[in-house]
């Protein structure tokens, strides 16, 4: 069902009593299996929800594909014509944010999705290169690329601005297939609207790459190489709270490209490090030759392996380390998955467990936004009992504050970082 209001074009959507519920309860999202009809709002458009009585419930962006359906950006009404400066001031305030509580560091989320009411829009700035990611249709819409683009441009004129791609989401969205691109060099004019390819080129080149810092540690970063992920710049702040417990021989397990590993590498007198892909390991090498002189312990030993079948067989053999780090990716990508996950994790930190010497600090995390605080804190629990091990909980943590919490969307408070100590 879509309507329209007088006098403007804007698309009508109606929502259901759980879609409305939703809404007033602060949360931005309806999937689709609460909407009333099925709209035909083109992709991406400016939508006005009502409820089924016809109340207005405020301004959202549609996807015509995705199972959440529309994401609400107010509870006024906004045409198309006023959407462009809410949108910049909605950037505005994102970076200015970021400016209060990341100003020690060059490396942080600018923009981070429904947590800065921008929904769907997620932007990462590497010292010098500013990484923008459309997660929906909406922010794909041509004209909203270009003002994020001018946006960013605008507040980080020294930076190069390149769009990154998960091909799962435009899949997702139903979105053409892209690759990802340099958009806009540093202090070049501004890309012409008209641009039929909006980018300036794929080559990983000079413009995409640079090195970062976080907490005085440096790393490589290439917006265009073939990795799909940049660095998780959600652990910052872990990484330096986990320097404040680490000694002696510590373990890294999920180590990606040594992000954990080169900051313990400060601090402890050994370190290994495990992760399972050849890609992250060999950037994490070169991320080691940009610190080695601040290292503590010697070379950091590098180990392709699965985590599980690793912690296995160095549990078996007797291994035993001071300090460890579990940081795996999310088991539980859906809620159906709990279980499963849960599981997993145990597994994982019974091992770590039996490994830790007394007096050994565990940092153990999950980026799962399905498995909560409490969950998590209970898994741990029964991984601490089935070892017959004391721990002490020294920190309960989250994601850096450039990712904040949005308090009724729980998605967004997707990071735990648990760090304890084992007693004697
Ligand atoms: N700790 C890292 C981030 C880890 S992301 C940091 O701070 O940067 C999760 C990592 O787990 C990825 O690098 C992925 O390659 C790795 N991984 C996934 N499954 C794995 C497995 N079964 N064994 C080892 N590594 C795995």
């Amino acid at each position: 069902m879509a309507d329209s209001l007088a006098g403007t074009s804007i698309p009508i959507v109606a929502v259901n009593h759980r879609g409305a519920a939703r809404l007033r309860g602060g949360h931005p999202w309806v999937y689709r299996s609460d909407l009333v009809g099925s709209p035909d709002s083109a992709p991406g458009a400016l939508v006005e929800v009502r409820d089924e009585r016809g109340r207005r419930l405020g301004s959202a962006l549609y996807s015509s594909a995705s199972q959440i359906a529309i994401r609400l950006l107010t509870h006024e009404e906004i045409t198309e014509a006023a959407l462009p400066e809410r949108l910049r001031a909605r950037i505005a305030n994102a970076v200015k944010f970021r400016q209060q509580i990341a100003e020690d560091t060059d490396s942080y989320r600018v923009v981070f999705s429904e947590a800065d009411l921008v929904p769907g829009l997620i932007v990462d700035k590497y010292n010098d290169v500013v990484s923008l990611q459309a997660l929906t249709q909406a922010f794909d819409r041509e004209d909203l690329r270009q003002l994020v683009v001018d946006s960013l441009a605008e507040h980080f004129p020294a930076a190069s601005i390149v769009e990154r791609v998960d091909p799962h989401i435009r899949e997702l969205e139903q979105l053409p297939s892209r690759e990802a691109q340099l958009v806009r060099a540093p202090h070049s004019d501004r890309v012409p609207r008209s641009s039929p390819s909006f980018g300036l080129g794929r080559e990983s080149n000079e413009s995409s790459k640079t090195i970062f810092t976080l907490n005085d540690v440096r790393f490589h970063y290439d917006a265009l190489s073939g990795q799909k992920t940049g660095a998780f710049l959600d652990q910052r702040e872990n990484y330096a709270a986990a320097t404040g417990y680490a000694h002696g021989e510590a373990l890294d397990v999920f180590t990606y490209q040594g992000g954990f590993a080169l900051h313990l590498a400060r601090v402890c007198g050994a370190v290994t490090a495990v992760d399972a892909s050849r890609p992250a390991l060999e950037v994490a090498e070169q991320n080691e030759q940009l610190n080695r002189d601040r290292h503590r312990c010697g070379e950091i030993e590098w180990i392709e392996a699965n985590a599980f079948d690793l912690l296995k067989d160095y549990a078996t053999a007797g291994r035993e380390y001071d300090t460890i780090v579990l940081d795996p990716p999310a088991f539980a990508k859906t809620k159906r998955a709990m279980a499963t996950a849960l599981r997993g994790y145990k597994e994982l930190n019974l091992r770590a467990l039996k490994m830790l010497r007394p007096g050994g600090t565990l940092v153990t995390c999950s980026c799962s936004f399905h498995v909560s605080e409490a969950e998590f804190l209970e898994m741990l629990g029964s991984a601490a009992a089935d070892a017959s091990r004391q721990l002490r909980i020294l920190e309960k943590r989250g994601a850096a504050r450039d990712h904040p919490v949005l308090l009724n969307v729980p998605e967004t408070a997707y990071l735990k970082c648990v760090i304890c100590e084992l007693l004697r």
